[in-house]
């Protein structure tokens, strides 16, 4: 329901791209673990959803304009007090609107700070021949730089979801190494199968990017999301 009401409404629009609120509610209704996350659009609205939440929080500049949000001094992390929170909305404001003059700003999002786990990345891309694909990946500075990932066309299986977790170069990081803990690796693969099945049945997505996902030895969270429709 969720789903379909917010695809009607950035149609309706004329948008193509869901906000990082949208994206993580939509993949919420798909069953993929994402951190909670509240539009603010004042300090003030910021700072009580925070105190709701429970400290600490991240703020995050919302934009349809603003893809890149680190980028545009967009994302403010860790923050474990109210004056910290009033800070970090007046400098995400500030920021963003002098790295993108042009752009709407609906608000700052505010979520929980996720503990740190091993960084994963996962979404979909259409292909120009095979349709739809989905992408595992290994995520963090190095392997943005080695782009060690791996891809299957839609729909898939656990089987080959099994098969994705275990055929990226740096598999050995997600079974845990020098007193890291070990990814839940089953639930990874979960994860995979389930935006297969949602990327299946919901045809006019275009594109998604999970990046990062936090693993734990427990479970998985998305902590940012984006959603692209097809024009
Ligand atoms: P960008 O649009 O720049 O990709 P992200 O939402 O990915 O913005 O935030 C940038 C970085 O901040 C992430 O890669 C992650 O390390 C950290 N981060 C974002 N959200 C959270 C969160 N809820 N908890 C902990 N760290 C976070
Ligand atoms: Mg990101």
């Amino acid at each position: 329901m969720t789903t379909a009401r917010i695809l009607s409404q950035a149609r309706q629009e004329k948008r193509t791209v869901l906000t990082e609120i949208e994206a993580k509610e939509i993949l919420g209704e798909a069953g993929i673990d994402c951190t909670p996350t509240v539009l603010a659009s004042a300090r003030e609205q910021a700072v009580a959803i925070s105190e709701k939440l429970g400290y600490p929080v991240v703020l995050k500049v919302s934009s349809v304009d603003i893809s890149h949000k680190s980028d545009a001094g967009g994302v403010k992390v860790n923050l474990e007090n109210r004056a910290a929170v009033e800070r970090a909305f007046d400098e995400i404001i500030a920021s963003c609107r002098a790295y993108a003059p042009e752009a709407v700003i609906e608000g700052v999002s505010v979520q929980p700070m996720a503990r740190a786990g091993t960084e994963i990345i996962m979404g979909m891309i259409k292909d120009a021949s095979f349709g739809p694909v989905v992408m595992f990946g290994l995520g963090g500075v190095l392997v943005e730089v080695l782009k060690d990932v791996s891809f299957r066309i839609v729909p898939i299986d656990q089987r080959d979801a099994i098969e994705m977790t275990e055929e990226i170069q740096g598999k050995k990081l997600l079974a845990g190494y020098r007193g890291k803990d070990p990814a839940d690796i089953p639930r990874l693969q979960e994860m995979l199968v389930k935006l297969s099945d949602f990327v299946n049945a919901n045809p006019e997505i275009e594109e998604i990017d999970m990046n990062p996902v936090f693993a734990y030895k427990d479970g998985a969270l998305v902590v940012d999301a984006r959603i692209i429709l097809s024009a």
